[in-house]
């Protein structure tokens, strides 16, 4: 963040002297356009057979003067300015690193398979965000496939996601209803939210509306009664309201217009479970997570160049330090050996002694002396083989 800082503070001086060269040079510039001008007129004014006095010819040498010595000014200034300029790209050096190879494996991303998963990632994530135009481009220069792209449930999301932001409910009140079983085997309230949207926006319009919302509530909300009967009940209050506004009433939080940003956020993380979909795209999970993993790769491998131990960084599936990415990023349960104190990988897995104490099998291997083995915790004597490989 201070590198950001120090590079826009640069960057406001070269701002600064731009407009106040700009201002200047235009102020200049006008005067002598006008005083040329006058001149020209003059001219043009004088006789056909008119011969120029020593006193003209002395005011012409000394415009041409001018605009000579102007010229000159204005291109000093214009000199100056490069150094300043050039001070940005040396903030931009001097605060970024430049160079993140020594952080990231080569391998990772080489081979056709990967280039391909690679290109398949980023064309998932223009079709979530709903930038067809760009995906679609991608895919027929990467040669993907379209069930490759997923590109189905992402343009229905994102017409109804679109309808949504313009206040249209329309679409997603379909979507919430064809998919209604399943949204409830998963909890959620989508619909319940959708159809409160709609109400709120007839009793808004005041008693003129007020038969076609009673007939909405009671169409649509006895369905819900029994998870919500207490958001109905207020729901239904509003109707008091009616001929004084809902504004100024006790229930004026429905008209909240965070409302709608809530249900968009409800839209998308409810249908993205339903279909199987993570929330977040995963491209933009990756990046983010390894841009806050950046600066503290930087700093060990520094270290670890200073010391001369740069090699056990690249002969590992994993990084030399714990990175923490916040409650956003963890996914799934991590298991760390309790006697080895190691974070559980695919190659060392957790396992399950008989006793039912879990420890790695690295550990386990390093235990057991044939076919026993005394449990770190309990001690029960046990044959290795029995224990089991646990999955998280
Ligand atoms: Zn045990």
């Amino acid at each position: 963040m201070e590198a950001c800082n120090t590079v826009e503070r640069e960057v406001d001086k070269v701002l600064l002297k731009f407009g106040a060269i700009s201002d200047h040079a235009s102020r200049v510039l006008l005067d002598i356009i006008n005083h040329i001008f006058n001149l020209k007129k003059e001219l043009e004014d004088a006789p056909t057979d008119h011969e120029l006095t020593p006193g003209q010819i002395h005011i012409l040498k000394q415009a041409i003067n001018k605009v000579r010595e102007t010229v000159q000014l204005l291109a000093t200034d214009h000199r100056e300015l490069h150094s300043t300029v050039s001070k940005v790209g040396k903030a931009i050096d001097r605060n970024f690193v430049a160079d993140f190879a020594s952080t990231s494996r080569e391998d990772v991303f080489s081979g056709p398979e990967k280039v391909q998963l690679l290109n398949q990632v980023i064309c998932q994530h223009f079709y979530r965000q709903g930038m067809l135009d760009i995906a679609e481009e991608l895919a027929k220069e990467a040669g993907l496939k379209a069930e490759e792209g997923n590109k189905e449930p992402f343009s229905e999301l994102n017409k109804i996601l679109d309808c949504l932001k313009v206040q249209d409910l329309g679409p997603a009140l379909e979507w919430a209803c064809a998919h209604r079983e399943s949204l409830l085997a998963q909890n959620s309230s989508l619909e319940f939210k959708l159809h409160r949207l709609q109400f709120v926006g007839l009793v808004r319009d005041g008693p003129s509306r007020q038969a076609e919302a009673v007939q909405y509530a009671r169409t649509h909300f006895p369905q819900f009664v029994q998870r919500h009967d207490k958001e109905i009940q207020s729901l239904m209050g509003t109707l008091l309201y009616l001929p004084q506004g809902i504004k100024q009433s006790p229930y004026n939080h429905l008209l909240d217009p965070n409302l709608w940003v809530e249900i968009c956020d409800v839209f998308t993380r409810d249908a993205c479970t339903l279909l199987g979909l993570s929330v977040d795209s995963p491209l933009s999970v990756c990046i983010n997570s390894g841009c806050t993993a950046l600066p503290a790769l930087l700093n060990i491998k520094q270290v670890m160049q200073q010391r001369q131990v740069t090699g056990i960084w690249n002969g590992k599936d994993e990084l030399p330090i714990e990175i923490d990415l916040g409650a956003e990023g963890r996914y799934h349960s991590v298991f760390a050996c309790p006697i080895l104190r190691q974070q559980c990988s695919e190659s060392n897995p957790p396992v399950r002694l008989v006793c039912g104490h879990v420890i790695s099998r690295d550990a386990l291997n390093k235990l057991s002396s044939g076919n026993k083995l005394k449990c770190p915790y309990c001690p029960v004597e046990q044959n290795p083989a029995d224990a089991r490989h646990v999955y998280f």
